[in-house]
């Protein structure tokens, strides 16, 4: 398994609740491009390597586009660059992992999990910006809130 040192792409997969109604993925881009939060184990860019990004929706309760969709990244990086999914690491944003405004932690992602391994990418981690004052939220018990669909 390739370290952090030697991924090459990072794609963040965010609650389409979330990205549909409200969220852009600006702040999540920001932390990847600012190396902070989730993304500080990875190194800067240099005029000699840079690590890429790209951000996609789950498509919806259960998640069950997400094996498609990686799918079409590790054909993509095949197709194109002939590369293998091993230089991708895959990230569960925080408003899947957390509980937020738009819901609590998503119910599904062991099974969001288990489709990115099914697509090639056995390693997902959890996590992307992380908001102090979300977090201060979360810790007040402010998002106990259960999703409505
Ligand atoms: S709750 Fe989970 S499965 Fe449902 S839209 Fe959000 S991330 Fe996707």
């Amino acid at each position: 398994m390739e370290t952090e040192n030697e991924k090459d792409y990072v794609v963040v997969i965010q609650c389409d609740r979330a990205m549909n109604q409200v969220c852009a993925g600006f702040q999540c881009e920001w932390a990847f491009s600012a190396r902070r939060d989730a993304f500080a184990r990875y190194p800067a860019n240099t005029p000699e390597k840079s690590v890429r990004y790209l951000s996609m929706s789950c498509g919806g309760c259960p998640g069950r586009a997400v094996t498609r969709k990686l799918v079409n990244v590790a054909k993509g990086l095949k197709k194109r660059e002939g590369r293998g999914s091993e230089s991708v690491a895959v990230h569960l944003a925080s408003c899947v992992t957390r509980s937020n405004h738009h819901g609590p932690r998503c119910p599904h992602i062991d099974a969001i999990k288990r489709q990115a391994a099914l697509a090639g990418f056995p390693d997902v981690i959890e996590d992307s910006r992380i908001s102090p004052m979300a977090e201060q939220r979360r810790a007040e018990g402010a998002y106990a809130a259960p999703l409505s669909h």
